[in-house]
């Protein structure tokens, strides 16, 4: 990787305070040929048993413990409703808030693995409030949590009366653990599908709220409008397809909303006292919120790649994407940066 400060104000050869080694590679799994020594790093190391993914699956436990019974749930009321938002709410607090802090307000590691090299916009009049933190928060709590929440009472609700059957560990061990995998191969390839809608001219203008955050954090990740979180986090409808498990449905909701806050810390990872102790966000979303018209999904399932609108971090893309963002500009959204921010 190179660790070096490479950013030169007005220089678009040099964009970055810090970039990973370019150009990005994807994770050794949907690639040809099979990379199978490269492939089992990934799964033993930080791809998979040693990276946040653990994380989401913890939070899952514990909101698992903090779930009203099955009974309450057979039934829609308000009370044990308003448990799940405040027990989703205060997760993603602790969570998100703790990432910010480290990163943003402590500057913990200062800018050591810091994508872009301008802070976070305080004072912008294009955000609610006029305030990037307060907007993100607001759009995050209000719509993110609340909507997350209404597609998990569903769930509860259609097990609690039996109408989705329930995979448990007793069932299968060996599928139960192959269905995590399930929710985030599929959960990668919904996001790549409904974000390039969502990028379609008519639907735009509920994904400009997320764009107006060129420049990313924690709670970014989740500040979306209401219209872009019932598509965005439609995928949670997987549940009421297949049989799983609460843990598979609640891994997958901290996916959707926790991972939406770190795949936006703006930094690569976190370091402890010099030492990269973990993986958190990546480049290839920030080119996207910084070049827009590129990196649709995720990097574990290629379908940007596939589907030609990869950008690898490299400035021969960079200068392709820009002059294609030139040509669309105008007839492009609101909001679509034309090369950059
Ligand atoms: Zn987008
Ligand atoms: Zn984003």
């Amino acid at each position: 990787m190179t660790d070096s400060t490479e950013f030169t104000p007005g220089d678009p050869r040099k964009p970055w305070h810090w970039h990973p080694e370019l150009p990005l590679q994807h994770p050794p799994v949907l690639v040809w040929p099979p990379e199978p020594k490269r492939f089992l790093a990934w799964l033993f190391g930080r791809g998979i048993l040693c990276s946040v993914h653990m994380v989401y699956i913890a939070l899952a436990v514990v909101a698992w413990v903090f779930t009203p019974s099955l009974e309450r749930m057979a039934t829609f009321e308000a009370g044990w409703m308003v448990e799940i938002w405040l027990r989703n709410a205060v997760l993603f607090m602790v969570f998100t808030g703790g990432l910010h802090l480290w990163f943003h307000t402590f500057r913990a590691q200062g800018d050591k693995h810091k994508f872009d090299p301008k802070p976070l916009q305080p004072r912008d009049p294009k955000f609610l409030f006029g305030h990037q933190l307060g907007d993100n928060v607001f759009w995050s709590l209000a719509s993110g949590i609340t909507l997350v929440t209404a597609y998990e009472v569903v769930i509860w609700w259609a097990w609690a009366n039996g109408y989705v059957g329930c995979f448990g560990w007793d069932d299968g061990p060996v599928w139960f653990i192959a269905l995590f995998f399930v929710v985030l191969f599929f959960e990668s390839a919904h996001f790549y599908f409904v974000h390039r809608l969502l990028h379609w001219k008519p639907l735009y203008r509920f994904h400009d709220l997320h764009h107006n955050n060129v420049n990313v954090g924690p709670f970014s990740g989740l500040s979306m409008h209401p219209v872009e979180h019932v598509i965005y986090l439609s995928s949670m409808l997987l549940h009421l397809v297949i049989a799983s498990h609460p843990l598979h449905m609640l891994y997958h909701s901290f996916f959707l909303t926790t991972g939406a806050s770190t795949g936006h810390t703006g930094y690569q990872n976190v370091d402890v006292k010099g030492k990269n102790v973990m993986d958190v966000a990546n480049l290839f979303h920030q080119l996207h919120h910084r070049y827009y018209n590129c990196n649709y999904g995720q990097m574990l399932v290629p379908l940007d790649k596939w589907f030609g609108s990869f950008h690898d971090g490299s400035a021969e893309v960079t200068t392709r994407i820009m002059k294609q963002n030139l040509r669309m500009k105008a007839g492009a959204p609101k909001g679509a940066a034309a090369g950059g921010d």
